[in-house]
Protein backbone atom coordinates (compact mmCIF):
# COMPACT_ATOMS: atom_id res chain seq x y z
CA UNK A 1 0.00 0.00 0.00
CA UNK A 2 2.88 2.06 1.32
CA UNK A 3 4.65 1.78 -2.41
CA UNK A 4 1.23 2.57 -4.07
CA UNK A 5 0.83 5.97 -2.45
CA UNK A 6 4.83 6.10 -3.34
CA UNK A 7 4.09 5.72 -6.59
CA UNK A 8 1.07 7.98 -6.70
CA UNK A 9 3.05 10.78 -5.48
CA UNK A 10 6.11 10.03 -7.74
CA UNK A 11 3.60 10.23 -10.58
CA UNK A 12 2.33 13.57 -9.56
CA UNK A 13 5.35 14.91 -9.47
CA UNK A 14 6.64 14.11 -13.11
CA UNK A 15 6.33 16.87 -15.74
CA UNK A 16 3.49 17.37 -17.33
CA UNK A 17 4.43 16.61 -20.76
CA UNK A 18 5.52 13.12 -19.73
CA UNK A 19 2.22 12.10 -18.29
CA UNK A 20 -0.15 12.89 -21.56
CA UNK A 21 0.07 11.73 -24.77
CA UNK A 22 0.68 14.64 -27.40
CA UNK A 23 -2.09 16.71 -29.19
CA UNK A 24 -2.35 17.40 -32.70
CA UNK A 25 -3.69 21.01 -33.39
CA UNK A 26 -4.68 22.85 -36.58
CA UNK A 27 -4.47 26.25 -35.73
CA UNK A 28 -6.75 28.07 -39.03
CA UNK A 29 -10.08 27.41 -40.07
CA UNK A 30 -12.63 29.35 -41.80
CA UNK A 31 -15.67 27.48 -40.85
CA UNK A 32 -17.29 29.45 -39.52
CA UNK A 33 -17.72 31.68 -42.17
CA UNK A 34 -19.31 28.76 -44.11
CA UNK A 35 -21.58 27.98 -40.61
CA UNK A 36 -22.59 31.42 -40.80
CA UNK A 37 -23.38 31.55 -44.31
CA UNK A 38 -24.89 27.90 -44.82
CA UNK A 39 -25.53 26.48 -41.36
CA UNK A 40 -25.15 22.47 -41.15
CA UNK A 41 -25.16 19.62 -38.44
CA UNK A 42 -21.43 20.12 -37.37
CA UNK A 43 -22.42 16.39 -35.65
CA UNK A 44 -23.42 14.57 -38.79
CA UNK A 45 -20.71 13.57 -41.67
CA UNK A 46 -21.03 16.40 -44.44
CA UNK A 47 -19.75 15.36 -47.74
CA UNK A 48 -19.91 19.18 -48.96
CA UNK A 49 -17.32 21.61 -46.89
CA UNK A 50 -13.70 20.78 -45.32
CA UNK A 51 -15.05 20.43 -41.59
CA UNK A 52 -17.63 18.96 -39.18
CA UNK A 53 -17.08 16.97 -35.91
CA UNK A 54 -17.43 13.54 -37.00
CA UNK A 55 -14.41 14.35 -39.87
CA UNK A 56 -12.43 16.55 -37.23
CA UNK A 57 -12.55 12.60 -35.27
CA UNK A 58 -11.61 10.65 -37.94
CA UNK A 59 -9.10 13.51 -38.96
CA UNK A 60 -7.28 12.72 -35.02
CA UNK A 61 -7.62 16.25 -34.64
CA UNK A 62 -7.56 17.23 -31.08
CA UNK A 63 -7.78 21.04 -31.12
CA UNK A 64 -8.91 23.63 -33.73
CA UNK A 65 -8.64 27.18 -34.04
CA UNK A 66 -11.78 28.27 -35.83
CA UNK A 67 -11.38 32.28 -37.27
CA UNK A 68 -13.11 34.93 -36.43
CA UNK A 69 -12.49 36.05 -40.09
CA UNK A 70 -13.67 39.72 -40.75
CA UNK A 71 -14.24 40.60 -44.09
CA UNK A 72 -12.13 43.94 -44.98
CA UNK A 73 -15.18 45.44 -46.25
CA UNK A 74 -16.25 46.31 -42.66
CA UNK A 75 -12.91 47.88 -41.92
CA UNK A 76 -13.88 51.50 -40.62
CA UNK A 77 -17.45 50.22 -41.13
CA UNK A 78 -18.97 48.21 -38.02
CA UNK A 79 -15.83 45.75 -37.81
CA UNK A 80 -15.82 45.34 -34.09
CA UNK A 81 -19.64 44.33 -34.51
CA UNK A 82 -19.19 41.85 -36.96
CA UNK A 83 -16.32 40.05 -34.98
CA UNK A 84 -18.83 39.70 -31.90
CA UNK A 85 -21.11 38.40 -33.98
CA UNK A 86 -18.66 35.70 -36.02
CA UNK A 87 -16.92 34.75 -32.26
CA UNK A 88 -20.75 34.53 -30.52
CA UNK A 89 -21.29 32.12 -33.41
CA UNK A 90 -18.57 29.91 -32.86
CA UNK A 91 -19.34 29.70 -29.10
CA UNK A 92 -22.89 28.45 -30.25
CA UNK A 93 -21.07 26.04 -33.00
CA UNK A 94 -19.22 24.71 -29.61
CA UNK A 95 -21.80 24.81 -26.96
CA UNK A 96 -24.73 23.16 -29.34
CA UNK A 97 -22.66 19.95 -29.65
CA UNK A 98 -20.87 18.84 -26.25
CA UNK A 99 -21.31 15.33 -26.67
CA UNK A 100 -18.13 16.24 -29.74
CA UNK A 101 -16.45 19.34 -28.51
CA UNK A 102 -15.07 22.13 -25.70
CA UNK A 103 -14.64 25.17 -26.02
CA UNK A 104 -10.44 26.20 -24.92
CA UNK A 105 -8.10 29.34 -24.37
CA UNK A 106 -5.65 27.88 -22.57
CA UNK A 107 -2.81 25.06 -23.34
CA UNK A 108 -3.95 23.86 -20.32
CA UNK A 109 -7.41 23.61 -21.44
CA UNK A 110 -6.34 21.60 -24.74
CA UNK A 111 -4.75 19.39 -22.23
CA UNK A 112 -7.83 18.59 -20.28
CA UNK A 113 -10.36 18.57 -22.21
CA UNK A 114 -8.23 15.90 -24.31
CA UNK A 115 -7.25 14.06 -21.47
CA UNK A 116 -11.18 13.75 -20.86
CA UNK A 117 -11.80 12.01 -24.03
CA UNK A 118 -12.98 15.40 -26.05
CA UNK A 119 -11.81 17.29 -28.88
CA UNK A 120 -11.24 21.34 -28.30
CA UNK A 121 -12.22 24.47 -29.97
CA UNK A 122 -10.52 28.08 -29.81
CA UNK A 123 -10.89 30.97 -31.61
CA UNK A 124 -8.34 33.34 -33.74
CA UNK A 125 -9.55 36.57 -34.83
CA UNK A 126 -8.65 36.79 -38.69
CA UNK A 127 -7.54 40.49 -39.38
CA UNK A 128 -6.69 43.67 -37.09
CA UNK A 129 -9.29 45.97 -38.54
CA UNK A 130 -11.70 44.07 -36.17
CA UNK A 131 -10.59 46.08 -33.08
CA UNK A 132 -11.40 49.33 -35.07
CA UNK A 133 -7.60 50.91 -33.44
CA UNK A 134 -9.02 50.67 -29.75
CA UNK A 135 -6.96 48.78 -27.58
CA UNK A 136 -10.40 48.41 -25.20
CA UNK A 137 -11.75 46.56 -28.16
CA UNK A 138 -8.65 44.09 -27.97
CA UNK A 139 -8.99 43.65 -24.52
CA UNK A 140 -12.63 42.86 -24.77
CA UNK A 141 -12.40 40.31 -27.92
CA UNK A 142 -9.59 38.54 -25.86
CA UNK A 143 -12.23 38.24 -22.76
CA UNK A 144 -14.49 37.01 -25.34
CA UNK A 145 -12.29 33.99 -26.12
CA UNK A 146 -9.58 35.48 -29.06
CA UNK A 147 -6.50 33.81 -28.39
CA UNK A 148 -4.94 34.67 -31.66
CA UNK A 149 -5.76 37.95 -34.41
CA UNK A 150 -3.85 38.47 -37.44
CA UNK A 151 -2.83 41.97 -37.41
CA UNK A 152 -3.99 42.53 -40.65
CA UNK A 153 -5.97 40.58 -43.46
CA UNK A 154 -5.98 40.66 -47.63
CA UNK A 155 -6.10 45.10 -46.36
CA UNK A 156 -3.35 47.22 -45.03
CA UNK A 157 -5.10 48.96 -42.10
CA UNK A 158 -4.89 51.94 -39.91
CA UNK A 159 -1.43 50.61 -38.50
CA UNK A 160 -0.20 47.34 -40.06
CA UNK A 161 0.72 46.64 -44.08
CA UNK A 162 -0.85 44.06 -45.64
CA UNK A 163 1.37 41.42 -47.90
CA UNK A 164 -1.58 42.11 -50.28
CA UNK A 165 -2.14 45.89 -50.57
CA UNK A 166 -0.62 49.12 -50.78
CA UNK A 167 1.57 49.28 -48.31
CA UNK A 168 1.02 52.84 -46.33
CA UNK A 169 2.78 52.98 -42.73
CA UNK A 170 6.24 50.72 -43.94
CA UNK A 171 5.69 48.17 -41.31
CA UNK A 172 3.78 49.26 -37.95
CA UNK A 173 2.78 52.12 -37.01
CA UNK A 174 3.66 53.46 -33.40
CA UNK A 175 0.04 52.07 -32.10
CA UNK A 176 1.05 49.02 -34.07
CA UNK A 177 3.18 48.66 -32.02
CA UNK A 178 1.34 49.03 -28.76
CA UNK A 179 -1.25 46.17 -30.03
CA UNK A 180 1.82 44.18 -30.45
CA UNK A 181 2.63 44.56 -26.99
CA UNK A 182 -0.75 44.82 -25.26
CA UNK A 183 -1.39 40.88 -27.23
CA UNK A 184 1.55 40.25 -25.56
CA UNK A 185 0.67 41.45 -22.17
CA UNK A 186 -3.60 39.89 -22.66
CA UNK A 187 -1.69 36.38 -23.77
CA UNK A 188 -3.00 36.82 -27.37
CA UNK A 189 -0.65 35.01 -29.65
CA UNK A 190 1.17 37.45 -32.40
CA UNK A 191 -0.55 35.90 -35.85
CA UNK A 192 1.82 36.79 -38.40
CA UNK A 193 0.15 35.37 -41.47
CA UNK A 194 -1.02 37.95 -44.23
CA UNK A 195 0.99 40.70 -43.41
CA UNK A 196 3.73 42.39 -45.50
CA UNK A 197 7.10 41.61 -44.86
CA UNK A 198 7.88 44.88 -43.04
CA UNK A 199 5.08 44.37 -40.68
CA UNK A 200 6.42 40.80 -40.19
CA UNK A 201 9.91 42.24 -39.02
CA UNK A 202 8.54 45.16 -36.86
CA UNK A 203 6.34 42.21 -35.14
CA UNK A 204 9.21 40.11 -34.16
CA UNK A 205 11.17 43.00 -33.41
CA UNK A 206 8.45 44.20 -31.02
CA UNK A 207 6.78 41.81 -29.41
CA UNK A 208 7.92 40.16 -26.24
CA UNK A 209 6.83 36.40 -26.69
CA UNK A 210 7.14 34.20 -29.92
CA UNK A 211 5.07 34.93 -32.60
CA UNK A 212 3.50 32.76 -35.22
CA UNK A 213 1.67 32.22 -39.29
CA UNK A 214 -1.58 30.24 -38.47
CA UNK A 215 -1.77 29.31 -41.75
CA UNK A 216 1.06 30.07 -45.00
CA UNK A 217 3.31 28.31 -46.63
CA UNK A 218 7.02 28.82 -48.05
CA UNK A 219 7.54 30.72 -50.68
CA UNK A 220 10.51 29.13 -52.23
CA UNK A 221 7.90 26.54 -53.51
CA UNK A 222 5.29 29.70 -54.52
CA UNK A 223 6.46 32.97 -55.04
CA UNK A 224 3.20 34.66 -53.38
CA UNK A 225 3.83 36.96 -50.66
CA UNK A 226 0.87 35.35 -48.69
CA UNK A 227 3.99 32.88 -47.91
CA UNK A 228 7.37 33.35 -46.02
CA UNK A 229 10.39 33.28 -47.36
CA UNK A 230 13.98 31.75 -45.87
CA UNK A 231 15.42 34.41 -44.30
CA UNK A 232 11.76 34.94 -42.74
CA UNK A 233 11.68 31.13 -41.63
CA UNK A 234 15.23 31.89 -40.23
CA UNK A 235 13.83 34.87 -38.12
CA UNK A 236 11.09 32.67 -36.93
CA UNK A 237 13.15 30.39 -35.84
CA UNK A 238 15.39 32.60 -34.01
CA UNK A 239 11.87 33.95 -32.09
CA UNK A 240 11.00 30.35 -31.14
CA UNK A 241 7.97 30.69 -32.90
CA UNK A 242 6.23 28.34 -35.21
CA UNK A 243 5.03 28.47 -38.88
CA UNK A 244 1.53 26.23 -39.40
CA UNK A 245 1.44 25.56 -42.92
CA UNK A 246 -1.52 26.39 -45.20
CA UNK A 247 -3.39 23.75 -47.51
CA UNK A 248 -4.20 26.22 -50.12
CA UNK A 249 -2.33 24.81 -53.96
CA UNK A 250 -1.70 28.14 -54.74
CA UNK A 251 0.02 28.99 -51.82
CA UNK A 252 1.97 25.18 -52.31
CA UNK A 253 2.91 25.47 -56.26
CA UNK A 254 4.23 28.33 -58.50
CA UNK A 255 2.86 26.36 -61.45
CA UNK A 256 -0.65 26.84 -59.63
CA UNK A 257 -0.03 30.01 -58.51
CA UNK A 258 0.76 31.36 -62.20
CA UNK A 259 -2.14 29.26 -63.55
CA UNK A 260 -4.76 31.37 -61.08
CA UNK A 261 -3.21 34.55 -62.20
CA UNK A 262 -3.63 34.12 -65.48
CA UNK A 263 -6.68 32.54 -64.81
CA UNK A 264 -8.13 35.75 -62.87
CA UNK A 265 -7.01 37.97 -66.11
CA UNK A 266 -8.58 35.01 -68.60
CA UNK A 267 -12.23 35.54 -66.52
CA UNK A 268 -12.03 39.77 -65.21
CA UNK A 269 -14.96 40.46 -67.57
CA UNK A 270 -17.00 37.59 -67.09
CA UNK A 271 -16.44 38.12 -63.20
CA UNK A 272 -17.07 41.40 -63.32
CA UNK A 273 -20.73 40.99 -64.91
CA UNK A 274 -21.31 38.14 -62.51
CA UNK A 275 -21.14 41.36 -59.92
CA UNK A 276 -22.45 43.50 -62.16
CA UNK A 277 -26.32 41.22 -61.58
CA UNK A 278 -25.65 40.48 -58.17
CA UNK A 279 -23.65 43.90 -56.69
CA UNK A 280 -23.73 42.16 -52.78
CA UNK A 281 -21.89 39.56 -54.20
CA UNK A 282 -24.58 37.35 -52.55
CA UNK A 283 -25.93 33.87 -52.93
CA UNK A 284 -26.32 34.31 -56.75
CA UNK A 285 -23.13 35.85 -57.43
CA UNK A 286 -21.22 32.83 -54.96
CA UNK A 287 -23.27 30.13 -56.93
CA UNK A 288 -22.30 31.33 -60.54
CA UNK A 289 -18.94 32.16 -59.42
CA UNK A 290 -17.73 28.89 -58.35
CA UNK A 291 -19.69 26.74 -61.92
CA UNK A 292 -17.08 29.52 -63.85
CA UNK A 293 -14.23 28.79 -61.61
CA UNK A 294 -15.21 24.60 -61.42
CA UNK A 295 -15.24 24.96 -65.79
CA UNK A 296 -11.99 26.49 -66.01
CA UNK A 297 -9.81 24.18 -63.33
CA UNK A 298 -6.31 25.11 -61.93
CA UNK A 299 -3.82 22.27 -62.42
CA UNK A 300 -4.07 19.73 -59.44
CA UNK A 301 -1.08 19.39 -56.79
CA UNK A 302 -0.62 16.38 -54.50
CA UNK A 303 -0.60 16.44 -50.77
CA UNK A 304 2.62 15.60 -50.57
CA UNK A 305 3.39 19.23 -51.43
CA UNK A 306 2.05 20.34 -47.94
CA UNK A 307 5.07 17.82 -46.46
CA UNK A 308 7.38 19.39 -49.24
CA UNK A 309 7.01 22.39 -47.10
CA UNK A 310 7.37 20.88 -44.15
CA UNK A 311 10.24 19.34 -44.95
CA UNK A 312 11.47 23.08 -46.36
CA UNK A 313 11.01 24.94 -43.40
CA UNK A 314 12.66 22.07 -40.93
CA UNK A 315 15.48 22.31 -43.20
CA UNK A 316 15.81 26.17 -43.09
CA UNK A 317 14.17 26.81 -39.77
CA UNK A 318 14.84 23.41 -37.78
CA UNK A 319 12.15 20.70 -36.20
CA UNK A 320 10.87 23.78 -33.55
CA UNK A 321 9.39 25.79 -36.24
CA UNK A 322 7.19 24.18 -37.95
CA UNK A 323 3.13 23.00 -37.75
CA UNK A 324 -0.24 22.85 -39.50
CA UNK A 325 -2.54 25.41 -40.23
CA UNK A 326 -4.89 24.01 -43.12
CA UNK A 327 -7.20 26.93 -43.74
CA UNK A 328 -9.93 24.45 -44.06
CA UNK A 329 -12.76 26.06 -45.53
CA UNK A 330 -11.27 29.36 -46.48
CA UNK A 331 -9.80 27.58 -49.50
CA UNK A 332 -11.62 27.28 -52.76
CA UNK A 333 -9.49 23.96 -53.55
CA UNK A 334 -7.16 21.46 -51.84
CA UNK A 335 -4.46 19.54 -52.66
CA UNK A 336 -5.47 16.14 -54.38
CA UNK A 337 -5.78 13.70 -51.21
CA UNK A 338 -6.22 16.18 -48.55
CA UNK A 339 -10.12 16.97 -50.06
CA UNK A 340 -10.92 17.44 -46.01
CA UNK A 341 -9.77 17.26 -42.33
CA UNK A 342 -10.73 13.30 -41.99
CA UNK A 343 -7.49 13.12 -44.46
CA UNK A 344 -4.67 15.08 -42.00
CA UNK A 345 -3.01 11.38 -40.84
CA UNK A 346 -1.86 11.19 -44.66
CA UNK A 347 0.36 13.96 -43.51
CA UNK A 348 1.29 11.89 -40.60
CA UNK A 349 2.16 8.94 -43.01
CA UNK A 350 4.15 10.50 -45.32
CA UNK A 351 6.12 12.24 -42.22
CA UNK A 352 6.96 8.77 -41.61
CA UNK A 353 7.76 7.17 -44.80
CA UNK A 354 10.01 10.29 -45.40
CA UNK A 355 11.97 8.93 -42.21
CA UNK A 356 11.10 11.34 -39.06
CA UNK A 357 10.55 9.90 -35.54
CA UNK A 358 7.78 10.09 -33.99
CA UNK A 359 8.59 12.81 -31.46
CA UNK A 360 9.31 15.34 -34.69
CA UNK A 361 6.07 13.87 -36.29
CA UNK A 362 4.53 14.90 -32.60
CA UNK A 363 6.20 18.10 -33.03
CA UNK A 364 5.00 19.21 -36.16
CA UNK A 365 1.49 17.95 -35.70
CA UNK A 366 0.66 19.72 -32.51
CA UNK A 367 3.34 20.22 -29.86
CA UNK A 368 5.70 22.99 -31.57
CA UNK A 369 2.37 25.30 -31.53
CA UNK A 370 1.43 24.27 -27.85
CA UNK A 371 5.00 25.17 -27.27
CA UNK A 372 5.26 29.01 -28.62
CA UNK A 373 0.92 28.73 -26.91
CA UNK A 374 2.74 27.65 -23.77
CA UNK A 375 5.51 30.51 -23.55
CA UNK A 376 2.37 32.97 -24.90
CA UNK A 377 1.53 32.74 -21.61
CA UNK A 378 3.63 32.54 -19.48
CA UNK A 379 5.59 35.95 -21.30
CA UNK A 380 1.32 37.35 -19.85
CA UNK A 381 2.00 36.19 -16.62
CA UNK A 382 5.03 37.77 -16.13
CA UNK A 383 4.07 40.95 -17.94
CA UNK A 384 1.49 41.13 -15.52
CA UNK A 385 3.12 40.41 -12.47
CA UNK A 386 5.30 43.64 -13.32
CA UNK A 387 2.30 45.95 -14.36
CA UNK A 388 0.32 44.84 -10.97
CA UNK A 389 3.58 45.32 -9.27
CA UNK A 390 2.88 49.84 -9.17
CA UNK A 391 -0.54 49.40 -8.31
ZN1 LIG B 1 -6.44 33.88 -44.20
Amino acid sequence: MRKRIAFFLFALALPITAQQRAVTVDTHADTPTEYMQHPFDLGAWNTRGHFDYPRMKAGGLDAEFFAAYVPAKYANNGAAAFCMKIMEIIHEMVDGYPQWVRYAQSTSDIRRIVAGGHRAILIGIEGGHAIEDSLDLLRAFYRFGARYMTLTHTNTNNWADSSTDEAKHNGLTPFGRQVVLEMNRLGMLIDISHVSDKTFYDAITTSKAPIFASHSSARVFSDHPRDMNDDMLRAIAKNHGVVDVNFYPVFLSDEVRKASKERDERLKSAIADLKAKDPSEGEVYQTELKKLMDANPLPKVSYTAIVDHIDHIVKVAGIESVGIGSDFDGIPETPKGMEDVSHLPEIRKELDRRGYSETDIRKIMGENFMRVFAEVERVSREMQKVGNAGR
